[in-house]
């Protein structure tokens, strides 16, 4: 048996990773589109064989309450739009996939938990590497402790993004810390098992660039953790393409290096031995997510990757940015 899903938000992402994702998922369909754009909506449409009245706008949105073959919507929307589209979609009576990071404020965040608890639908937030082989690898060997206890962590992202993009609009996302510098985030987090106490950050805004007039350029912060683990990140929006991570323990190292990508990760690991790379098969991460979900919904399971799972690294966003603006270490609440 197969989900129906409702793709809400047809930009980058959906158009080039997850609607072709479908093709291979064992419990997910694309039944429904919702777009602000109804003439490349219905084009895209028909790429994918899809019924020409399950097109839907934004205003119209709520009708989907009305289409019982659409039991989940994905929230691909600009960072600002997240809350709203997701708590219209429980309204509907859907589940709701939410894309990272879940919202811009904590406040945002908790009414949305609270509205899927009210409309009694789940509610999980898009962290595709939580349904990756690889990083579900290494946060079993952390588990484990496989190399002995952890010490530090230091993680990478940083990319070229250049105008116009959402993620240079400090309405609509924000800048690199919600976009990018998440993922070091999460993964300090699923790597570590723990949740940071306390945080410090510093940020870089040139002020002779006109991408960055709304937004920081990147980030640098620490996390220090409750088992004495200190993390230490970076993300950055003007740098060539890096996304890696590297867990110190006591025994041996783990690395991954790309860590965050759609595809291609290599993960090394260092023991007394020496060092290994690997050989794990890769998936579509975004099929891999779809299907997590998807089952979760019909085996009324909690999702790994809940919306208290967005919040968590909400909360720690939030702390890394009062930091840099008051130049404090800043503990996270
Ligand atoms: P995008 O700019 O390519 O697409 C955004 C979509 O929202 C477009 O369809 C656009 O038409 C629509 N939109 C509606 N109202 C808008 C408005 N007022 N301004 C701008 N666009 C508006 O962005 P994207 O790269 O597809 O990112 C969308 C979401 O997906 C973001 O939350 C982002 O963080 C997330 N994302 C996640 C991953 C991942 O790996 N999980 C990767 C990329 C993006």
């Amino acid at each position: 048996r197969k989900l129906g899903w409702a793709i809400v938000g047809l930009g980058k992402l959906a158009l080039e990773e997850v609607l072709p994702a479908f093709a291979a998922a064992k419990y997910s369909k694309l039944v429904a589109l919702v777009s602000g754009h109804q003439e490349k909506a219905q084009q895209v449409a028909q790429v994918y064989g899809l019924d020409p009245k399950n097109v839907y706008a934004y205003e119209n949105y709520e009708a989907l309450r009305d289409n019982p073959n659409v039991d989940i919507v994905y929230i691909i929307l600009p960072n600002s739009m997240h809350a709203e589209f997701t708590m219209r979609g429980f309204k509907a009576g859907k589940h709701v996939l939410c894309e990272k990071p879940m919202a811009p404020t904590i406040d945002e965040c908790n009414r949305m938990i609270e509205a899927g608890k009210q409309a009694g639908k789940k509610l999980m937030i898009a962290y595709r590497l939580r349904y990756e082989p690889m990083n579900r690898k290494a946060i079993e060997m952390c588990r484990k402790k496989e190399l002995g206890a952890l010490r530090t962590f230091e993680a990478s992202h940083v990319q070229v993004t250049n105008a116009p993009n959402i993620r240079l609009s400090a309405k609509l996302a924000g800048g690199p810390l919600g976009d990018i510098g998440i993922y070091c985030i999460n993964a300090a987090r699923y790597i570590v098992g723990e949740e940071p106490v306390e945080v410090t950050g510093m940020a870089h805004q040139p002020s002779d660039e006109e991408r960055f007039r709304e937004v920081p350029a990147g980030f640098a912060f620490t996390m220090r953790f409750p088992s004495g683990v200190l993390a230490h990140c970076d993300c950055h929006f003007g740098a060539a393409k890096s996304a890696r991570y590297r867990v110190h323990c006591v025994d041996g190292w783990i690395d991954m290096d790309p860590a965050f990508s759609y595809q291609g990760l290599e993960m090394r690991v260092n023991r007394k031995e020496g060092t290994t790379k690997m050989q794990i098969e890769e998936v579509n991460q975004f099929t891999s997510e779809m299907d997590a979900f998807s089952a979760a919904v019909m085996n009324d399971k909690a999702p790994e990757t809940p919306g208290e799972e967005g919040l968590a690294d909400v909360k720690v966003i939030k702390a890394i940015e009062e930091s840099a603006r008051s130049g404090r270490t800043v503990k996270v609440v």
